[in-house]
């Protein structure tokens, strides 16, 4: 067995032969294992994939050999590398460009639980340290932050207190709602101190948006600010 094969591939032959029916041709071997949603995050990258032997990954797919109903924990990069089959919804077997599809979208559900329970944590620490939030306060930023995002008056107030508190957290955790008009008010009428704190959880296009916005917001404030402040104007009648 391995001869002939590259270092990567003689690595990969050695988990999964033994694991196999098939025992001496490592590419025949590959096509009885396969991919059925069984996936896990160890929340730091310190597990090795059992198929290839690469470290360190953090997402474990599960994949199961049909005959031997041996288990490997590999990394989603290998199921697409050797074509693993992926079962799909139906419980069709699947392959190539569906298959990858299937694995990427199931890995991006990992990062976005991921997600959701590290802005949770930081949330609830933030309660438990800050005086002036209040845990109802928290309650209704933190539903928001797992439903459709934060206003940007919440996500400024979120952004100051845990920077105030020393809680750390990335910024592009936060995920920035602008489709209300009042919402992109709000944004557009920030304080630049505000806004700067505010930036990194905007995403590219959203600070895109605001750059092109925010000329044409300053000048009309600052034409209704003029015509407030015009001296001895009596108010217009209809
Ligand atoms: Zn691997």
């Amino acid at each position: 067995m391995g001869q002939g094969l590259s270092p990567y591939l003689q690595r990969v032959a050695a988990n999964i032969l033994p694991l196999s029916q098939d025992q001496e041709d490592v590419v025949e071997a590959l096509k009885e294992w396969e991919y059925r949603g069984d996936k896990s995050d160890v929340e730091d990258a310190v597990e090795t994939c059992q198929l290839c032997d690469h470290y360190p990954i953090r997402y474990q797919f599960e994949i199961v050999n049909r005959f031997t109903n041996y288990r490997l924990d590999i990394g989603s990069e290998c199921i697409t590398r050797f074509d693993v089959a992926v079962i799909d919804e139906e419980g069709v077997q699947q392959r190539g460009a569906v298959a990858a599809k299937i694995v990427a979208k199931d890995r991006r559900k990992l990062e976005e639980e991921s997600r959701r329970r590290t802005v949770r944590r930081a949330l609830v620490q933030l309660a438990k340290m800050d005086q002036r939030i209040n845990s109802k306060m928290l309650d209704s930023i933190a539903n928001a932050a797992d439903d459709r995002g934060l206003s940007p008056k919440q996500a400024s107030l979120v952004v100051w207190r845990l920077d105030e508190n020393g809680i750390e957290l990335p910024r592009s955790y936060l995920k920035v709602m602008l489709k209300k008009a009042a919402e992109q008010d709000d944004l557009l009428a920030m304080e630049d101190f505000k806004l700067k704190q505010l930036w990194p959880c905007l995403t590219a296009a959203q600070q895109r948006w605001y750059s092109e916005k925010k000329p044409a917001f300053d000048a009309r404030r600052a034409k209704l600010a003029a015509m407030n402040a015009k001296p001895g104007h009596p108010p217009l009648r209809k």
